[in-house]
């Protein structure tokens, strides 16, 4: 029909809503967005608690972070960001250090003060326990990282608790990445931007979904109406990709979080947005105190009073929202197979983070969307290039 839409979108984080405003900003197409929760936005979806005034991110924690110069000025035309940094302190046997693992943290732990030189002695000569070309799992990759007495204390319990598996069965690249400072920069992020959105993570995706050729469409989910589009106008797809195949496959695994959240009777519950709970017989891994994210918003935050959460991790179950991909070996060759059926799936783009089944980063959905745009989608509508779903996850 002459109204129907040029592309559909079905979900409405930052990958989908991406997709949707180059499409309906640079080519002038005509998109239909289709989100089967009551908001827009995915998990970055944030809302003000009214008992508090404090913006609570709603599937969890939420930091902006990025190096990648595209994304920066691309998310900078919908919001601005506040010069917020983000640290994270540790608790461990009733004390309290400061993250990641840095100067600071090792002469608190230690009992001493040692110089850069010292302390790369010391986690040099206690990280030697194990080579690191013997490494078959995170527990060994941890220790030749920083040696037995930081893991067992700041590694071992919270990953066990995070992962609800023995840290010698889970693969060593959870924590490749894990920073030892020999200084004491405590930045959590390494990144050349960061910040929060100055009025919110809400206010910045609607204003990207702002558009006269965009429609949204809550509460609708793509399985009801997909005989209205499927084969008949180009679909990007950012849900589950097994739940698209009707799990034909078999499930991929995910991790979810329980998010307790509360209303405490006091002006600051913590200090600082996130204490990690690094005790194993603590049964949650963090608690988030979301007004220290907004320093700069204190006169809106009611006093004597502040919102917090604390975050418990398990195995997720149908129905749960899937949060972290296990990535198993099992995993890893059912994967395989909904690639294959994507790659032949006509009209149709499997994208974001549950659509390749992959842990992204806000600013690599992002970026993935705009690589989507350039690459896919442009060649097909301006030049008419065939859709395909070749290279889903680039
Ligand atoms: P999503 O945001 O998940 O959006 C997918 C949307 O599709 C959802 O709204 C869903 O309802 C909808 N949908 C699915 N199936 C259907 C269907 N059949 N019909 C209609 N709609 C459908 N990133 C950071 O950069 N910094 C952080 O600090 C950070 N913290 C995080 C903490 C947690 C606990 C989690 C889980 C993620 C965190 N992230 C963080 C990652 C961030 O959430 C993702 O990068 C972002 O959500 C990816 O966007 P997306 O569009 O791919 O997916
Ligand atoms: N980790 C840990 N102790 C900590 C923080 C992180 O052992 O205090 C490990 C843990 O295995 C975790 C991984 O590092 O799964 C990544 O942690 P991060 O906090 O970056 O993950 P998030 O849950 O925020 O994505």
């Amino acid at each position: 029909a002459a109204s129907g839409p040029d592309l559909v979108v079905v979900g409405s984080g930052f990958f989908g809503l991406t997709v949707a405003e180059r499409c309906a900003s640079e080519l002038g197409l005509k998109v239909l967005v289709l989100e089967r929760r009551h908001h827009l936005g995915g998990n970055a979806y944030s809302e003000v608690d009214p008992a508090t005034g404090v913006e609570v991110h709603k599937y969890g924690a939420h930091l902006f972070h990025t190096s990648n110069e595209k994304v920066w000025s691309y998310v900078n035309r919908f919001t601005a960001f506040t010069d917020y940094k983000h640290r994270v302190f540790g608790k461990y046997q009733g004390q309290v250090y400061s993250l990641p693992m840095n100067l600071g943290l090792i002469n608190q732990f230690f009992g001493k003060s040692h110089t850069p030189q010292e302390a790369r002695e010391l986690i040099a000569s206690q990280a030697s326990e194990i080579k690191s070309e013997d490494v078959t799992n995170l527990e060994e990759k941890a220790i030749s990282l920083i040696g037995r007495p930081l893991y067992e204390a700041f590694i071992k319990g919270y990953t066990a608790k995070q992962w609800q598996t023995d840290p010698t069965e889970l693969s060593a690249d959870i924590i490749t990445r894990l920073p030892v400072r020999y200084t004491f920069e405590n930045g959590w992020f390494s990144d050349t931007y960061e910040g929060l959105p100055v009025d919110g993570y809400t206010a910045w995706l609607t204003r990207m979904a702002d558009h006269p050729k965009i429609e949204v469409r809550l509460e609708t989910d793509f399985f009801d109406v997909a005989e209205e589009f499927k084969g008949k106008v180009p679909i990007v797809y950012t849900g589950p990709v097994d739940e698209y195949f009707g799990h034909s496959e078999g499930r991929l695994s995910w991790r979810t979080v329980d998010l307790e959240e509360s209303v405490e009777e006091v002006d600051d519950f913590q200090g600082t947005g996130v204490v990690n709970y690094n005790d194993y017989d603590v049964p949650y891994t963090r608690i988030i105190e979301f007004k220290h994210f907004h320093p700069e918003r204190v006169k809106t935050h009611l006093p004597g009073r502040t919102v917090i959460v604390h975050e418990y991790s398990r195995f997720a179950e149908e129905g749960d929202e899937p949060y972290y991909p296990i990535n198993t070996a099992e995993d890893r060759r059912t994967l395989l197979r909904y690639r294959e059926l994507a790659q032949q799936e006509p009209m149709v783009l499997f994208g974001g983070r549950l659509g390749t089944y992959k842990y992204l980063d806000m600013h690599m959905a992002i970026g993935s969307a705009l690589s989507m745009f350039e690459n896919k989608l442009r060649p097909h509508f301006a030049e008419g290039a065939p859709l395909t779903s070749g290279g889903v996850d680039e």
